[in-house]
């Protein structure tokens, strides 16, 4: 089994330097298996549970790397790193900035664009869901400015639809009416803007744009914008 220093651990999920963690370990600050921690040198073997097992000024660990967490994104927040901000980085614990391996978002969604987006330390994980030979559904929520026209479904069908400066068409995409202005826009890529783009190239203009749907995973009915909620294994699995 696998084993690592606590200090080593507990830096590089964002909790200080390694001399920081030594210093709150002898303050008696670190518990496994609510014994103190003195030595913060010491090896834990690396398992599922430690996050059970571990507490740092009385609260329970963050999640070990491989984490996967599902945002409600709000609208007029932005998946960079380094934009002016604010950040969607900014709505999670503030010590995860301080992960190493770092947290990312899977894609990005607009600065205007609110609803279900994953973030994972998990480089793998990541490159699985974001790549364009898997296809993986997305559904978006879409309102528009416009009434429809009719011939929407039929043209997203096509597989004919070109973006504005692009040279390949768009693959097929799925539209289901909810009423004259709203719909439910199904698409297996993640091209720039671009349920924008192509309710743009038919005349139209998207208002509202909110993610319901990856893959087989639904954004939780319960969840508000701005809230979060750490996935299990098998909640990851049901994107793909
Ligand atoms: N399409 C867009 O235009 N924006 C998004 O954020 C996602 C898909």
């Amino acid at each position: 089994l696998a084993t690592t220093r606590i200090d080593k651990l507990l830096s590089s999920m964002g909790y200080g330097s390694r001399a920081d963690i030594a210093r709150m370990a002898r303050a008696g600050a670190i518990t496994m298996d609510a014994v103190k921690v003195l030595d913060a040198a010491s090896r834990v073997p690396i398992t599922p549970d430690l996050p059970l097992r571990f507490t740092i000024d009385g609260q329970a660990l963050d999640p070990l790397p491989g984490m996967v967490i599902l945002l409600n994104k709000p609208v007029g927040v932005t998946c960079s790193h380094n934009d002016s901000g604010p950040l969607v980085y900014e709505l999670l614990p503030h010590r995860w900035r301080r992960r190493d391996p770092v947290l990312s978002t899977v894609g990005r969604l607009d600065r205007q664009t609110s609803g279900l987006l994953l973030l994972t330390d998990d480089g793998n994980l990541l490159h699985r869901i974001i790549s364009p030979r898997r296809r993986i559904k997305k559904i978006y929520r879409v309102n528009l400015a416009r009434p429809l026209a009719g011939s929407e479904g039929t043209i997203f069908a096509s597989g004919d639809l070109m973006l504005r400066g692009e040279t390949k068409p768009l693959a097929p995409a799925d539209l289901t009416v909810v009423s004259e202005t709203e719909v439910l826009l199904s698409i297996t890529e993640g091209r720039y803007h671009q349920v924008r783009r192509m309710f743009a190239a038919i005349g139209n203009h998207v208002e509202h744009l909110k993610r319901e749907r990856l893959g087989g995973l639904s954004l939780p009915a319960d969840l508000a914008p701005g809230q979060w909620t750490q996935l299990n294994k098998s909640e990851t699995d049901s994107v793909f």
